[in-house]
C-alpha cells in the first residue's frame, strides 16, 4: 500500500498497457458533483457520450455502456447473441483470447480455440504467441463447417498480452469468402482510440471495449458496439442474461438515460476524452501512437532483444512486448525497475510469465515520457546484468528527433 511517508517524489511512470495515465483534464471533469441520473441535465450527458462513442467506434448503430470492466462487456457480447451449446470459433492470439475462451466455455458455449501452426517460433521463451489472427486459417475452418454450426467468430483486435494487432478487415473478408453466416465479435478493449478501428466499415457485429486503455479514463466502464444483425441475434439468443441485456438499455438510451445507475463521474470523463480525441482528430491520434511505437521498437532493437510480436505487419501501436534472454526473470527485472525508478511495466501474462515484459505507449504521455521509460528499462537491464547490443535511449531519441 502507498503511504504518504513512503511516496516517492515526482510522478510515477505508469507504463503498463492499461490502465493508462489519465489526463488531468479528465480527473478534473470527474471531480464535478454527481448529479441525479434521472434528472433533466443527465439526459444531455447521456446522449453526448453515446453519440460521441458512436463516432469513436465508427458506427451509426447503438453503443451500450456498462458500469463494468472490460470483462463484463465480454460477457455481455456473448450472452446477448448466443444460446447454450452454440459453437463459437475463437482465435488464440494470446492470454486475453485464452481468457475470453475460458469465459465462453464457462457460459456453456461450445467454444473452439484455434491457432495456426507456425514454423518460425524458434524462441522457446516466446510461448508461441507471436502472431496475429491468420484470416486464411479462419476461412478454411469456416469452409469445413458446411452445416453452418459455427454461430460466431471471436477475435481480439489488439492482443494486450503480446503487443500484436490483428487485421479485422481480413477476418471479415474471410467470413464473406466462406459465405458463412457467423457473427463477427471483436475485442478492442485496448485498441480503441489508439489503433485504427471502424466498426461499421469493417462489418463487425459486436465490438467490445473498455475505458482504461486508449480512452485514457480510469477503469470502470466498458462498451458493446452493435450491428443490426447482432440485435436480431439477441432476440433469439437464449443464454441467461439480465443485467447485461441490451434491449432495455438501448431502449432507454434513446432518451439519454439508463435502466440502472450509470457511472456518472466516469461519464463526465468520457465526454471530456471524446472532446480531446476529436479536437486532435482520430487519424492524428492513430498516427501519434504508431510513431511512439516505432520509437520504442527502435529502442528494443538497439538493445538486441527480441520483440514478442514476430510479424512486422502487426506490431501494436499501443504496447511493445520484450522477450528477456533465457535465464533472465522478466518479473525480477520489473521489480528492480519499479523499486529504483518508480516505473511500472506490464508483466508477462499466462504462459509468458517471467519470460517477457510489456512497455505501454498509450494514455496521457509524450515523447519525453517514453524516453524516460526507455531509460528506466535500459538502466534496469544493466543492473540485472543483461548484455545490451547498444543504447535504446539513443535509438528512441533518434526516431523522435527525426519524425514529427
Ligand atoms: C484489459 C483487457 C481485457 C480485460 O479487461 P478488464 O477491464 O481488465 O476486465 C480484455 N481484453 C483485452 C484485449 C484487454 O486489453
Amino acid at each position: 500500500m502507498l503511504s504518504l511517508n513512503s511516496h516517492p517524489t515526482g510522478n510515477h511512470f505508469l507504463q503498463i498497457p492499461g490502465p493508462s495515465p489519465v489526463p488531468d483534464r479528465l480527473l478534473r471533469a470527474m471531480s464535478l458533483p454527481t448529479i441525479d441520473h434521472r434528472g433533466p441535465e443527465f439526459a444531455q450527458l447521456g446522449r453526448r457520450v453515446i453519440e460521441g462513442m458512436q463516432r469513436i467506434f465508427g458506427t451509426a448503430q447503438p453503443v451500450v455502456i456498462y458500469p463494468a470492466s472490460g470483462t463484463g462487456a465480454w460477457e455481455a457480447a456473448l450472452c446477448n447473441t448466443l444460446s447454450p451449446g452454440d459453437k463459437v470459433l475463437m482465435y488464440e492470439t494470446g492470454h486475453f483470447a485464452s481468457l475470453w475462451h475460458r469465459m465462453a466455455t464457462r457460459l456453456g458455449l461450445d467454444a473452439e480455440l484455434i491457432a495456426a501452426p507456425r514454423a518460425d517460433e524458434w524462441l522457446p521463451q516466446a510461448g508461441h504467441w507471436r502472431h496475429g489472427v491468420d484470416a486464411d486459417f479462419i476461412e478454411a475452418r469456416l469452409r469445413e463447417d458446411t452445416q453452418g454450426r459455427i454461430c460466431a467468430v471471436c477475435v481480439v483486435h489488439n492482443e494486450t498480452s503480446t503487443g500484436v494487432t490483428s487485421d479485422i478487415r481480413a477476418v471479415r473478408a474471410a467470413i464473406d469468402a466462406a459465405r458463412h453466416p457467423a457473427l463477427l465479435i471483436v475485442d478492442t478493449i485496448s485498441g480503441l482510440a489508439s489503433a485504427d478501428y471502424r466498426h461499421d466499415e469493417w462489418g463487425v457485429d459486436v465490438t467490445v471495449s473498455g475505458s482504461q486503455k486508449g480512452l485514457m479514463l480510469p477503469p470502470g466502464i466498458s462498451f458493446n458496439a452493435l450491428s443490426q444483425r447482432a440485435l436480431e441475434a439477441s432476440r433469439a439468443a437464449r443464454l441467461p442474461r439480465a443485467y447485461w441485456d441490451w434491449e432495455e438499455i438501448v431502449a432507454m438510451n434513446s432518451t439519454g438515460y439508463w435502466p440502472s445507475t450509470p457511472n456518472t463521474n466516469l461519464l463526465y470523463a468520457l465526454a471530456e476524452a471524446i472532446e480531446m480525441l476529436e479536437a486532435e482528430g482520430l487519424d492524428h491520434v492513430f498516427a501519434r501512437h504508431q510513431r511512439w511505437a516505432a520509437g520504442v521498437r527502435a529502442a528494443v532493437t538497439a538493445w538486441g532483444l527480441p520483440i514478442q510480436c514476430a510479424d512486422a505487419r502487426c506490431h501494436s501501436p499501443v504496447l511493445t512486448g520484450v522477450i528477456t534472454p533465457a535465464g533472465v526473470d522478466a518479473d525480477a527485472l520489473r521489480r528492480v525497475i519499479h523499486a529504483r525508478f518508480d516505473l511500472s511495466l506490464g508483466t508477462g501474462l499466462g504462459k509468458l510469465k517471467g519470460r517477457m515484459f510489456r512497455m505501454g505507449h498509450l494514455g496521457n504521455i509524450n515523447d519525453l515520457t517514453l524516453i524516460a521509460m526507455v531509460a528506466g528499462v535500459e538502466m534496469g537491464l544493466r543492473i540485472q546484468g543483461v548484455p545490451l547490443a547498444g543504447s535504446g535511449v539513443e535509438a528512441a531519441m533518434q526516431v523522435f528527433r527525426e519524425t514529427h
